[in-house]
């Protein structure tokens, strides 16, 4: 509220039969003085007991003093039970709610003046909210009300829109149908599309892009790839991009008119999304960005755009009208009613373009008529590329100017460029990825080719060295061509015209669509390897042997021991039902894959597994077999998970990937289903022909596009719902709400009218009329930057008592202080530092938490959220004496203390500083131990003679890192513990091992041919 409504709309006193509409302003300024004048007599009335109201009012407040009147004929009061026995008025709560009702009454008099304006507003649009929206908007939208007193004109929704659209250039991404006979069903399908050019200008000059988003060579939109060939990080690091530049801007950088000739890579996106409302009622969007965009920014929904929809209510038309018709929805009907929408009339198109069956003509054919009539096969597949192709009309009229002319704002300048667009890869799942590439969409026995990508038979899929030949259009087109329906079966191809053929892709190779639609290896290493890997060390062991139950449970404590730690980049590793069974989230497998290594290569672990005498385990080396393994697979989802990877390695990993795929056969030994001949467990070759063709997986990653469903799902439930007209509803709501954001690009000052002056510039928002109070509310104190490092958490304040010697006081509010005790020989290691410099001061404190710097923290409390917490930290300890190097080794941290109040030049041997007490370890020297595992490190606690461990003071300078540390209970030695090397170790290590030498030399075909 205002601070000028607040004064104004005080509550105010009217007489009853006052007109209840609202006064003309100036009329109620008077009237409001003479009430409240009005109001104050009427106060000070009541103060003296006076009731000299004008309201009416009943007497009743009078009749309290009135004596009760005896009811006539009262019985005798002698038969009353107890229980019931009058007490009489004395009862102090006889008249408690009726005097308290009495008591609203009277002071509801005062309140009962009209509601002001603005409770009325505020109760009038909660209440439209509560019916029609959500009630978690009321506090914005009355912020925004009243930062927008001066509007006073109703627009109406769509007036809104078409201004906007108009207003930013957007008049042609508004969505029309094209109506099409799809050829297998004969179905009159209408499908909804944008036009493809209007897209392309709205995304080159969409006001969220800005020069960070770029993905130039050198910053430089004129830059060429680097000659040599070190590195992969983004898209045009890939061989596509790079063999494509080669092909064609070197030969003829400039166009004849002097523009700059760039390519733009096109990346598409497929994937379907159920919007909730109803599972038939999903829309499947197709969506493209551009590579002149890096990998972040590709990330982002705004560097999307749509093309077209993929009709989905043709398929599913009946069941959706049964369903309907079955659910007794009292809105059933209205649902069932498959009028247009008034607001929404469709601009209805016929698509005319022919498909290009040129390729499919089999020229050998001498027959004239035949070669000019070549039926679309008339297949289920086909009806989809038939979609596609119609979706893609437009961008393919992009693709055939061969080169767009566009002046391209770049650092105050504007860079005149020809646009060269190729495709570059298809996103997606391999649902999608084998629509497109025409693959069967089964994958059981009886398929005889799993792989997309090539066409290995079923009987070699498990084969790591057998190579076979990649699937490419001049192939399929030969097939078809020849209706050889067999020839498609054994390679597990539908008989269909690919629509991708039209299209022009990366020049790298000749495979167009079949080499453009990379996996998402990410999911694939941890919801396929991962998987699999667990499944079969829990066969090997016994699905339901007491082993297999042991194990479950370490693992599960193993998971617990890797959550208190002071580094915290390791993955989720609780697992509270267990690790054996129970399906995780694909990001969830890392973190089970590390427990159960955790738990392999622990004394406790490898103890359980030899004393069971399982046949599969026989001795030591079958356990360290598994641990190579897991720890080799982990450390490939690492090296997998790098922004950045350097060329050689990834050729390398060409042939060494057949060998981690050789390692998994032989120690994983996976009996289930096809074992090992699964596509899953062959596509392993191509990952890394797919990393050098379009970069790290993080390009490929369509994690971010699947969040952008969340947009996409809210627009479709604004929808009216109407099987018939969905998927184009869904597509204007998009784009509706594409429109708005615009529009709200503008109030930040950023108007897309700007673009050849840059948006980098116009940063001062004029959306500040919009009052966020809880954003920007009150002038914020600029905050001290914080001194590090910095001492936090419990505080106790060790002294010195004649009668008890050292003691502390815990100084805490905290809950269960008492629970908060320091180990007896913590206290006495205080004890004699404080002793020590106590010529300097009286009291010693000390600390449970060390803020080394932003974000990394260091907890030594004996007791945090119900137990003790400890970390670990790698620190330098030994004598600091020249010539003698200080070991880097785990320290438990057991408390910090502060010595900042030394002076300089004391006498003890500490300088000022914060220092921490902690027990140092040493590398266990059994090189046994130590060869166990590449990821667990074994140490041991330093002895002491009369405490359980070995105590010293570092300064917390010699801390180097955070540290995860186990303990390694059933070890021989009590002080064993295992530290786990740091996450970001891990890709080298994986890396080292691609360059050890190959264990089978193998002559790798082409990269991706
Ligand atoms: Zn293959």
């Amino acid at each position: 509220m205002t601070k000028h409504a607040a004064d104004f709309h005080k509550p105010v006193r009217r007489t009853l039969n006052m007109d209840p509409l609202e006064p003309e302003p100036d009329q109620q300024q008077q009237e409001h003085v003479v009430l409240v004048e009005k109001e104050l007599v009427l106060l000070e009335e009541q103060d003296q007991g006076v009731d000299n109201t004008d309201f009416p009012h009943n007497d009743d407040d009078n009749t309290l003093n009135v004596p009760p009147i005896p009811p006539p004929n009262a019985p005798e009061m002698e038969g009353v039970h107890p229980d019931f026995a009058n007490d009489g008025p004395d009862h102090p709560d006889k008249s408690k709610i009726m005097d308290s009702f009495e008591q609203y009454l009277r002071n509801s008099r005062k309140n009962r003046s009209w509601m002001d304006r603005d409770t009325r507003a505020g109760t009038e649009l909660l209440h439209l909210l509560q019916k029609h929206g959500s009630v978690s908007l009321y506090d914005k939208i009355l912020d925004w009300h009243l930062a927008n007193l001066d509007a006073n004109k109703r627009i109406t929704k769509n007036n809104l829109v078409e201004t906007l659209r108009q207003r930013y250039n957007m008049e042609g991404s508004k969505p029309f149908i094209y109506r099409v006979i799809l050829p297998s069903s004969g179905v009159k399908c209408r499908i909804p599309c944008h036009d493809a050019w209007a897209m392309m200008l709205d995304l080159l000059t969409d006001p969220r892009i800005m020069a960070e988003d770029y993905l130039w060579f050198l910053d430089d939109p004129f830059g060429a790839p680097p000659t040599e060939w070190l590195e992969l990080e983004d898209i045009n690091d890939g061989l596509a991009y790079r063999k494509t530049y080669e092909k064609v801007i070197l030969p003829q950088p400039y166009t004849e008119t002097g523009r700059r000739r760039v390519l733009l890579p096109v990346i598409g996106y497929m994937d379907g999304c159920v919007t909730g409302f109803n599972e038939n009622l999903s829309i499947e969007l197709m969506k493209f960005t551009l590579g002149i965009f890096n990998s972040k920014a590709r990330d982002k929904e705004y560097t999307w755009r749509n093309l077209g929809a993929v009709p989905q209510f043709q398929k599913v038309k009946a069941k959706a009208v049964e369903n309907l018709e079955k659910s007794g929805h009292v809105d059933a009907d209205g649902y069932l009613s498959l009028s247009e929408s008034d607001d929404d009339t469709p601009d209805m198109r016929k698509f005319t373009r022919e498909y290009e069956v040129g390729p499919y003509i089999d020229s050998e054919d001498e027959d004239l008529e035949d070669m000019c009539d070549v039926p679309i096969p008339a297949t289920d597949p086909q009806d989809l590329h038939v979609i596609l192709q119609v979706i893609m009309a437009g961008m393919r009229d992009i693709f055939r100017t061969k080169g767009f002319n566009w002046d391209f704002y770049h650092n105050g300048e504007r860079r005149r460029l020809e646009f060269i667009p190729f495709m570059l890869f298809m996103k997606g799942d391999t649902v999608e990825h084998d629509k497109h590439t025409g693959h069967y969409g089964a994958r059981n026995e009886g398929v005889k080719s799993l792989c997309r990508y090539c066409v290995c038979p079923n009987e070699e899929t498990d084969n790591p060295y057998a190579d076979y030949a990649r699937k490419s259009p001049e192939m399929l087109v030969e097939y078809i061509r020849k209706y050889d329906m067999d020839g498609l079966k054994a390679i597990s191809q539908q008989f269909i015209f690919n629509s991708w053929y039209e299209f022009c892709f990366g020049l790298h190779n000749k495979l167009s669509i079949h080499g453009a639609c990379p996996m998402e290896i990410l999911h694939w290493i941890q919801l396929g390897m991962f998987k699999y890997s667990r499944g079969s060390l829990f066969d090997l062991t016994g699905p339901h042997s007491q082993l297999t139950r042991l194990l479950d449970t370490i693992a599960t404590q193993m998971g617990w021991l890797f959550q208190r730690q002071s580094d915290r980049a390791y993955p989720r590793t609780k697992f509270t039902k267990g690790v054996q069974k129970g399906t995780l989230m694909a990001h969830e497998m890392t973190g089970l894959i590390l427990v159960l290594i955790a738990t392999l290569r622990s004394s406790q672990g490898r103890k359980a597994i030899l004393d069971a005498k399982n046949a599969n385990f026989p001795d030591n080396n079958a356990i360290l077999a598994w641990i190579m393994m897991l720890e080799l697979q982990v450390q490939f989802e690492s090296f997998l998970k790098l922004r950045k990877m350097p060329v050689s390695t990834v050729i390398r990993l060409r042939t060494k990937v057949r060998e981690l795929m050789e390692l998994t056969k032989l120690i994983g030994r996976r009996q289930k289903g096809m074992k090992y001949k699964t596509n899953n467990f062959h596509s392993s070759k191509h990952v890394p022909d797919d990393i050098l063709l379009f970069g790290p997986p993080h390009t490929v990653n369509s994690m971010a596009n699947e969040m952008h469903h969340k947009s996409d799902k809210r627009s479709a439930k604004s929808t009216q719902k109407r099987p018939k007209s969905f998927d184009y509803q869904c597509a204007a709501r998009v784009e509706e709400r594409r429109i708005l954001e615009m529009a709200l690009e503008e109030l930040k000052g950023r108007p897309r009218w700007d673009y050849f002056t840059g948006f980098e510039r116009h940063g001062q928002l004029k959306l500040d009329r919009i009052v966020d109070r809880h954003n920007n509310g009150g002038a914020k104190s600029p905050k001290k930057p914080k001194r590090y490092p910095n001492l936090t958490g419990v505080k106790a304040v060790f002294e010195y008592d004649e009668e008890n010697g050292y003691g502390y006081e815990v100084k805490s509010s905290m809950n269960r202080k008492n629970r908060f005790r320091y180990p007896p020989y913590i206290v006495g290691a205080v004890a004699d530092l404080a002793e020590e410099v106590s010529e300097y001061a009286p009291s010693l404190t000390v600390f449970s938490e060390l803020q080394l710097t932003e974000g990394v923290l260091f907890r030594a409390a004996p007791f945090y959220q119900g137990k003790p917490w400890y970390d670990w930290a790698m620190a330098r300890v030994g004598e600091q004496i020249e010539g003698f190097e200080q070991r880097v080794v785990p320290v438990h941290i057991r408390c910090f203390v502060d010595l900042n109040f030394l002076p300089d030049d004391n006498t003890t041997k500490y300088a000022p500083g914060c220092y921490m007490i902690v027990e140092p370890t040493r590398l266990n020297p059994d090189a046994e131990e130590i060869g166990l595992s590449d990821l667990f490190v074994p140490f041991l606690k330093d002895e002491a003679p009369n405490a359980p461990n070995k105590v010293v003071f570092l300064p917390v300078a010699n801390i180097t890192r955070t540290a995860c540390v186990i303990p390694d209970t059933k070890h021989p030695s009590q002080r064993a513990f295992l530290r786990v090397r740091p996450m970001e170790e891990w890709a080298n290590l994986f890396q080292t091992w691609v360059h050890s030498e190959h264990a089978v030399v193998h002559q790798e075909p082409n990269i991706g041919e």
